[in-house]
C-alpha cells in the first residue's frame, strides 16, 4: 500500500508525534486533534478498515484495543477515555489504514 499515509508513518517516510510502537502497532497522536488527548492506534500491516478485518486479524485487533487503556492513562487520561473506529465511508472514515482514535480530556459527552 505504498500511496497509504499511515503506512508511511508505520516505515518513517511521514514524521509523527510517537505515542508507542512494537514490531505489530504503532501508536502517535492526531494531527488534527478534536480533544486535549486524541492519538491513534494502527497496525503496521496494512488493512484497510475493520470491515476487511477477518478471523486472522483476532490478534492484532485485542493487541490494538487492550493497548488502549494503558496508552490513554500514561497520555494523562486517569479517569476514562474514548475509542472510536470510523469504518468506511458511510461511517465517516477518512484514512483507509485501519485505526482505533483515543480521545479524551474534554470531560464525557454524547455518543
Ligand atoms: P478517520 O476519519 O479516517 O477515522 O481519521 C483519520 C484521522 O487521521 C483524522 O483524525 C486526521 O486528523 C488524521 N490524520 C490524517 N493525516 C494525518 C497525518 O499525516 N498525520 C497524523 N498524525 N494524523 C493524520
Ligand atoms: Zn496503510
Amino acid at each position: 500500500m505504498s500511496d497509504c499515509i499511515f503506512c508511511k508513518i508505520a516505515a518513517g517516510e511521514i514524521p509523527c508525534r510517537k505515542v508507542y510502537e512494537d514490531d505489530d502497532v504503532l501508536a502517535f497522536h492526531d494531527i488534527n486533534p478534536v480533544a486535549p488527548v486524541h492519538f491513534m492506534i494502527i497496525p503496521r500491516r496494512h488493512v484497510d478498515s475493520l470491515q476487511e478485518c477477518d478471523d486472522s486479524h483476532r490478534d492484532i485487533l485485542g493487541r490494538m484495543l487492550l493497548l488502549a487503556p494503558k496508552l490513554a492513562r500514561e497520555q494523562g487520561l486517569k479517569d476514562g477515555f474514548r475509542t472510536v473506529i470510523n469504518t468506511g465511508r458511510g461511517g465517516g472514515q477518512e484514512v483507509f489504514h485501519l485505526h482505533v482514535h483515543i480521545i479524551g480530556g474534554n470531560g464525557p459527552r454524547p455518543l
